[in-house]
């Protein structure tokens, strides 16, 4: 339930797609939409909040987040502690409320929508449930269901995450299988996964009949579909048959052509830059030495993908891929650290990711949009960093509601 009237004053607007300038302006919502951003006319309109020069941006959108209860290693800093020998056993159900926690801090951080392109069982379809019926605060939740994969190793590391196929037929029985679940959208292994040694991310991991079939079962029904893509051959087969968004995609800069294709059909890139830190620096002493040093090439190819995807005019998205929840707009200051200018990486937390997820009512401030928005202190267009400091969030507005306010 969107609250009726909502008035921003002395607001600095930026969503990296218009110019609002820097004159200050004021930004009504009613019932859950933006209807005007006029510049200020000198007075404080009635029941308005005065932002004293603080910025609105559209509700961040994290495009590639693993909601996962069991997620402590990743999500350092986050969770319960380890678990300890000899203590009292710990609940399997315990994790709800890990997953509980996750979306309030997602949604304080600004983070209004995310898509889970992966989580054990059906986690992220209950948590959706959950938010959707106002049980617990977070963010509007898309989920894929399981991910599709071949039979291969991964699955037995991701066996409670995985639906493993084989053959066209039973590709479009498991996509069948996740719309019966509730799935917002389907995910599919194109190749295999940096995280596991048994498999070789290089080759595709699926034939062409397999992906195709996918592609054309989820699209029939009017549902998107996105591809974990890591070496060029199954990355190219997935982008020929429509694919719509590439998930990792480092390997894209050795073949601009593809991102040219990519450009042209409208396909994203959700490029995850933290996850190639992760498992190249933060994590290193966690992985096998083999699954690191194919990290550090990795995340060198994968910030050369995001230079020539700009080039090329493909639409980014932010994509965390890691954690501690809400910590999403990390990916955005690596983005500019990586050449992207401020505008490009707001635009791809924000318009750039509600295109990947193929949500038209949100991403700017255009009058019209859904009212997801984020008020911080600074301006993310000098530095980017602003957006994913804790500290300078003031207000965050869901569908129009005041979920955060820090005045
Ligand atoms: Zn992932």
């Amino acid at each position: 339930m969107s609250s009726a009237r909502l008035v921003l004053c002395n607001a600095r607007l930026a969503d990296g797609s218009t110019d609002f300038g820097q004159e200050p302006r004021t930004l009504v919502v009613e019932d859950g939409v933006i209807v005007s951003t006029d510049l200020d006319r000198g007075t404080t309109p009635e029941g308005a909040v005065d932002l004293a020069g603080a910025t609105v941006v559209p509700g961040l959108i994290d495009a590639h987040m693993h909601v996962l209860s069991s997620e402590i290693t990743r999500n350092s800093g986050f969770g319960p502690p380890p678990e300890l020998k000899g203590g009292e056993p710990r609940a399997r159900e315990l994790g709800y409320f890990v997953l509980a926690a996750m979306a309030k801090a997602v949604l304080e951080a600004g983070i209004t929508t995310v898509r889970d392109v992966g989580c054990d069982n059906r986690e992220a379809i209950v948590l959706r449930q959950a938010v959707n019926l106002g049980v617990v605060p977070g963010p509007q939740v898309l989920s894929c269901g399981r991910i599709i994969s071949a039979t291969s190793p991964g699955g037995v590391l991701f066996d409670a995450m995985y639906r493993q196929a084989d053959g066209a037929d039973e590709m479009r029985r498991a996509v069948r299988e996740q719309l019966r679940a509730g799935a917002d959208f389907i995910k599919f292994m194109a190749t295999g996964a940096r995280s596991v040694e048994l498999e070789n991310p290089e080759p595709a991991q699926m034939t062409r009949e397999e992906m195709g079939a996918i592609i054309a079962e989820a699209h029939r029904m009017g549902f998107r579909v996105a591809a974990h893509a890591e070496g060029l051959e199954g990355t190219r087969v997935a982008i020929e048959e429509g694919v719509d968004t590439i998930e990792h995609g480092l390997s894209l800069h050795r073949e601009p052509a593809l991102l040219d294709v990519m450009a042209e059909k409208g396909s994203v890139l959700v490029p995850t830059l933290s996850t190639f830190h992760d498992l190249a620096e933060r994590f290193a002493e966690k992985f096998t030495s083999k699954l690191v040093d194919q990290a550090k090439r990795q995340l060198e190819e994968a910030y050369e993908t995001l230079l020539a995807a700009r080039q090329a005019g493909v639409t980014i998205a932010m994509g965390h891929d890691s954690g501690p929840p809400g910590d999403a707009a990390i990916e955005l200051v690596r983005m500019v650290d990586g050449g992207l200018s401020t505008a490009e990486a707001l635009a791809a937390g924000t318009a750039g990711s509600a295109t990947a997820l193929g949500l038209t009512d949100r991403g700017t401030l255009q009058v019209g949009k859904r009212a997801d928005l984020l008020v911080v202190d600074g301006d993310p267009l000098t530095d980017i960093r602003v957006l994913n400091d804790r500290a300078a969030v003031r207000i965050v507005v869901k569908n129009g509601d005041l979920v955060v306010d820090r005045r």
